[in-house]
């Protein structure tokens, strides 16, 4: 039984820190312990059963953290995005089948609207606010108690969807053997020990900071202090309260602390960041340098998605080579291209394909994607991550792009990655997304959004020009949009898909 959720945590030391936040003392993990096994209790005291799913509707904090790892041991928990409106909790809750909600105590927004007409047991959390980090009980009406049972390995645990980056999302089960897996592997590469603290800046509704931050941390007996959200403004504050031995952020996070940093000298100066970690979006070269000149530490790129339970791939810790632009070695799960499983002869860079513990059992209720998605080869089962690469001699991944992402321009295949580094090597440009804009006679072609650095200035001509002293004429972006800010998604990744779109290009 080594491959739950309890399981990781019944071995750590008591004493130890666990869950931290601003202006709170730390939760250690024997209260951890205590709370679980009072949640279980509540859980069941509300009619909600082990296979029961409950839906998490809470800001980004310790409380939030703390009530997905415990009801996680008890229940299956679903996080949902506090931002959404009425009719996309109406959507989540349906799709998901909830059975309970947890909520603020005190909340009365769109998501109770949306779980009433449901039929649903809404349960208040109440945070003890005199309490260690995380401390909280559950509200909610008396009912008909659900039998006592403990999820076994095979176990759902957690419920996403997945960020709708390239189309609807879909709704991805993880098995408490698939959390325990990755949080292991994660642990594994970054060397994560019980003197490890994380600053988690990650939103806990998405699977990068509920298992590379959370989960993770615990795993390896370390703590995970908690952050109210992402804000570069307050990064450098905490960074001092709670003196992190790492954090692990999108880029364009890495990039908005980056934006502060000449102002907070003495913070970075006096860190105690063993490394940096990024993941979920590529991390451009020229903003891995910088971030490794600013803050003097390794800048570790890792490779993760909602279905593999986040992390696939992970540059090494020195002294091995952390290698820009590659989004480093397979970390736990078999990790290889496509072809070379399947046998067959194709050119140049295929689809990466994974096969591990930490892999879900397929998608929920979508029979299409799971036969187009997942397939058997050497007595495994293997699963099409829809992103293109290739591994070099030492087993390092680089990504080319995803499969959808692609620019077809009149037949003409263009990776929208390296647009968006040649882009990225003018002067005045700090942020760049390249893609497919329709076009009536070659279907699609090309045009990139770009922010320019502060200070900076240039005209989307002299940019194209730039662009045309550096690639061959196909590739260069007929437009370049000079915004304020890129649109992103919910977890702050940019959006190249639907791009074009929204800025009302190439549509006649
Ligand atoms: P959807 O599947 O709904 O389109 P999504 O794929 O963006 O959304 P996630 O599971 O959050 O949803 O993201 C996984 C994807 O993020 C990967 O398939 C890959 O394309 C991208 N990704 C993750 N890490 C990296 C990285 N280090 N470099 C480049 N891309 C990355
Ligand atoms: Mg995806």
């Amino acid at each position: 039984m080594t491959d739950t959720l309890a399981a990781l945590l019944a071995d750590k030391t008591a004493h130890a820190r666990a869950i931290g936040a601003p202006v709170r003392t730390w939760m250690d993990y024997g209260t951890l312990r205590a709370l679980s096994a009072d949640v279980a209790a509540q859980l069941r005291g509300f009619g909600v059963g082990a296979a029961d799913r409950v839906a998490i509707v809470l800001p980004n904090g310790p409380e939030m953290a703390a009530a997905f790892v415990t009801i996680a041991q008890a229940a299956v928990t679903a996080p949902l995005n506090p931002a959404y409106q009425r009719e996309e909790y109406a959507f989540y809750l349906e799709d998901l089948r909830a059975k309970a909600i947890v909520v603020p105590d005190g909340y009365d927004g769109p998501a109770l609207a949306a779980a009433e007409p449901l039929g649903m047991v809404v349960l208040r959390l109440v945070a003890d606010a005199a309490g260690p980090a995380g401390a909280f009980r559950l509200a909610g009406p008396a009912g008909k108690a659900a039998p006592a049972g403990v999820p076994g390995a095979e176990a759902t645990a957690l419920i996403l969807h997945t960020s709708g980056t390239t189309s609807r999302p879909k709704i991805v089960p993880l098995l408490q053997s698939n959390l325990a897996a990755s949080a292991r592997h994660i642990g594994a590469s970054l060397a994560l020990t019980g003197d490890d603290v994380c600053l988690n800046v990650m939103p806990l509704f998405h699977i990068h900071g509920l298992v590379a931050a959370v989960t993770a941390s615990l795993a390896a007996g370390g703590a995970v202090w908690c952050a109210p959200g992402f804000d570069a403004l307050k990064f450098f504050g905490w960074m001092t309260e709670a003196k992190p031995t790492w954090y692990t952020a999108v880029p364009t996070m890495h990039q908005a602390i980056l934006a502060r940093a000449a102002r907070n000298r003495d913070t970075i100066a006096a860190h105690p960041l063993r490394f940096l970690r990024s993941s979920s979006a590529s991390l451009p070269a020229q903003v891995m340098v910088e971030l490794q000149e600013t803050f003097n530490a390794p800048v570790i790129e890792a490779y993760g998605m909602t279905e593999a339970a986040h992390q696939m791939a992970c540059n090494p810790l020195p002294p091995r080579a952390q290698k820009p632009g590659s989004v480093g070695i397979a970390a736990g799960p078999l990790l290889r291209i496509a072809h070379e499983v399947e046998n067959r002869l194709v050119d140049g860079t295929g689809e990466v394909v994974i096969s591990g513990p930490n892999v879900t059992p397929g998608y929920e209720g979508n029979p299409e994607a799971n036969a187009k998605n997942f397939f058997e080869a050497e007595g495994r089962r293997w699963f099409r991550t829809g992103d293109q690469g290739a591994l070099d001699e030492e087993g390092y991944l680089r990504l080319t792009g995803r499969l959808k992402e692609i620019i077809n321009r009149g037949g003409e295949k263009i990776s929208p990655l390296e647009v968006d580094g040649v882009l990225l090597d003018h002067p005045a440009v700090q942020q760049v997304v390249a893609f497919a804009m329709p076009h009536p006679k070659l279907g699609e072609e090309v045009a990139a959004a770009v922010v320019l650095r502060e200070g900076h200035s240039a005209t989307e001509r002299e940019i194209r020009d730039f662009a045309a002293s550096r690639m061959a004429d196909f590739k260069v972006p007929r437009r370049v949009v000079i915004l304020d800010e890129i649109p992103k998604g919910a977890t702050g990744k940019l959006q190249r898909i639907g791009l074009a779109e929204k800025l009302g290009l190439g549509v006649p």
